[in-house]
């Protein structure tokens, strides 16, 4: 080697060292401090790993750094105020008028004239939304009447006072058991013990089936840092349940037949996991997810299984019984350890009514809270709310005796067979295809060839609510009784606007089409969520 180069090398690290050393002092005040702000980084990256994936947290790294950069937020905060006015420009406009304040003297019986005059400006919602109103058909004027008259006779009581009001306490407790033997109470492998409660919504029940899964799990398994998995074709409720209640979220994608992946949900299962769930069918596609393979998952684990009927809790009882093919789906699955079932959905009953289910009382009692230490007395409750109306208790307990089995054995029919028909139109139409093998009463549909969004906006013009999909981009209609009779209509509109769309690619004016595909690609999930927060904030 060169002789030049030892002292080359020396004296450059010699004159590397002095210029160090200036920054000596400073350094021993901030290498700590550096440290420390390294540390929290990583603990933040890798915590924002093990919550959103990797992928989420490097475009949520990214999207913060670059708003760092002048104008940047300015323009991003300008798109995301275009989007909500867009999405909320049919409703803002409307508001002029409305009251925001008390008027001093009271309107007496007149404001039920208001009142008739606000329901006439409701959009024409009969045989035109998907799900949203249920009761329908020839019958359904007499059945609206007797359900509101069974609401209006109750509407003084609230179950909160049980001493007082017996009968809806009654009604509540019939209403729960002629549920639960609809999935199996009935039955030898039961246990007999089954047991529930009536709530305000599917979501409800959902909460406190998770709420109560969690607790029953910290007893017996002393889990303290839940986590739930969960198919991506679960509800939303979930997320809300997770929310609440500090429970960790996996949403796993869904099998090449859109029902829940058993093997992959496996994969996500650690000594943390309290539950997993499976839908009867899922809200999205109407598909239902494998319930027996979940069971035995479930229950090698010695974990929970909520199955959500919520949508299917009054269907595929009676479709089993006429002979529709039904994979099993209820307590009679060992390892289901509660399920939730909407009275008012296919249940027809009032608005605001559901059912909570679990397989024994064990589970049942972690969704109870009992107050000792109050001034206000000792108290227990069961649910969610405190007070609860019985009017509706009563509308349900209403609606089923009114109906009985036959009554929803008929209901099941006509809405599977309108089901069917409208399945069998969607699949004539060339440029269309069904997502799935839909089980039920909800058909989804989506198009490789044109923008299905665009279609959903000439429906929309045509008086048609549906629902928009993301993954893929489709639109669904929950098939009810409102429209059994209107099938052919809608084929017939489903079709002139897949023409339209198809001649005439691109927006329509007012249409969402562009919203709704740009929201299923913005890869920053964090600035879709903005976008929905402000919509809301904006909206109520
Ligand atoms: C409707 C529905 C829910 C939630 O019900 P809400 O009554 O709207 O709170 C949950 N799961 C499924 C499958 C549903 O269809």
């Amino acid at each position: 080697m060169e002789s030049w180069i030892f002292p080359a090398i020396l004296r450059l690290r010699a004159s590397a060292n002095s210029f160090l050393s200036q920054f000596e002092p400073l350094a021993i005040v901030l290498a700590p401090l550096l440290s420390f702000l390294v540390a929290r980084f990583l603990q933040t990256y890798i915590q924002a790993v093990q919550d959103k994936g990797f992928k989420a947290t490097l475009i949520g790294f990214f999207m913060t750094w670059l708003k760092l950069v002048p104008g940047v937020k300015k323009y991003i905060d300008a798109e995301k105020h275009k989007v909500v006015d867009k999405l909320q420009s049919s409703s803002k406009s409307k508001r002029d008028g409305w009251r925001s304040d008390l008027p001093r003297t009271g309107l007496g019986a007149g404001v039920l004239e208001q009142m008739k005059e606000e329901k006439q400006k409701d959009a024409a919602w009969q045989g035109k939304c998907s799900g949203t109103v249920y009761i329908g058909g020839n019958e359904s004027e007499g059945h609206f009447s007797l359900i509101n008259e069974a609401c209006s006779m109750f509407a003084h009581t609230n179950p909160l006072h049980l001493d007082v009001f017996q009968s809806v306490v009654r009604f509540e407790v019939e209403v729960v058991s002629m549920t639960a033997a609809l999935f199996g109470s009935k039955e030898k492998t039961s246990g007999g013990q089954i047991c529930g409660n009536m709530t305000s919504g599917g979501t409800e029940s959902i909460l406190l089936a998770v709420k109560s899964s969690r607790d029953y799990m910290k007893a017996k398994k002393n889990i303290t840092c839940p986590e739930m998995i969960i198919p991506e074709s679960a509800h939303s409720a979930y997320d809300k349940a997770a929310q609440y209640f500090k429970i960790k979220l996996w949403r796993v994608p869904v099998n090449k037949e859109f029902q829940a992946d058993v093997k992959a949900i496996k994969k996500y299962i650690n000594k943390n996991t309290i539950m997993i769930v499976g839908s009867a069918p899922g809200f999205p596609h109407g598909i239902i997810d494998p319930i027996e393979e979940l069971g035995e998952l479930a229950f090698s684990y010695g974990i929970c299984l909520h199955v959500d009927l919520c949508l299917g809790g009054f269907v595929l009882p009676f479709a089993r019984k006429l002979g529709y093919p039904v994979p099993p789906f209820d307590f009679s699955v060992q390892g289901v350890t509660s399920i939730s079932a909407d009275v008012h959905k296919y249940g027809l009953a009032p608005k605001g009514t559901s059912i909570v289910l679990y397989r024994n009382h064990d589970i049942r009692k972690h969704q109870f809270v009992a107050v000792t230490e109050w001034s206000g007395g000792l108290y227990v409750s069961p649910t969610i709310a405190g007070s609860r109306p019985g009017s509706l208790i009563a509308g349900a307990w209403a609606a089923m005796l009114s109906l009985g089995q036959e009554g929803y054995l008929e209901h099941t029919r006509e809405i599977m067979e309108a089901s069917k028909r409208l399945q069998k139109g969607v699949k004539e139409i060339p440029e269309l295809f069904i997502i799935g093998r839909p089980d039920m009463t909800i058909v989804a549909f989506g198009s490789n060839v044109i923008d299905i969004f665009e279609v959903n906006d000439i429906l929309s013009s045509k008086g048609w609510h549906l629902n928009p999909l993301q993954r893929p981009n489709s639109i669904h209609i929950c098939v009810t009784l409102q429209h059994v009779a209107i099938v052919d209509n809608f084929l017939k509109d489903i079709k002139d606007s897949v023409k339209t769309v198809k001649e005439r690619p691109g927006p329509v004016s007012g249409g969402l089409a562009p919203i709704y595909g740009a929201a299923g690609k913005i890869p920053d999930r964090g600035m879709v969520n903005e976008l929905l927060v402000d919509f809301m904030d904006n909206a109520c």
